[in-house]
């Protein structure tokens, strides 16, 4: 089997115009649970279930993240 069938680890899945996570064209957009919403209308900070990258220039989602770790860190 030729190695360049392998997906090699660490390589960041890019858009079709070509945005990483990490670069300034993709952005971080929490999603919430319907009671998390409903929090956020009435001014309380609610933890996002998940955090969604996507880019703004195609829209295209190129990660979803349910990582406690990283929810905690978008809760402010
Ligand atoms: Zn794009």
């Amino acid at each position: 089997m030729p190695k360049s069938e392998i997906r090699s680890e660490g390589e960041p899945r890019r858009c079709r115009c070509g945005y990483a996570k990490g670069d300034g064209m993709v952005v971080e957009e929490p999603r919430y649970s319907f009671g998390g919403t409903l929090a956020l209308l009435f001014g309380i900070t609610a933890r996002p279930i998940a955090v969604r990258y996507q880019c703004r220039k195609c829209g295209q989602v190129l990660e979803e993240s349910t990582d406690p770790a990283v929810l905690t860190a978008r809760h402010d």
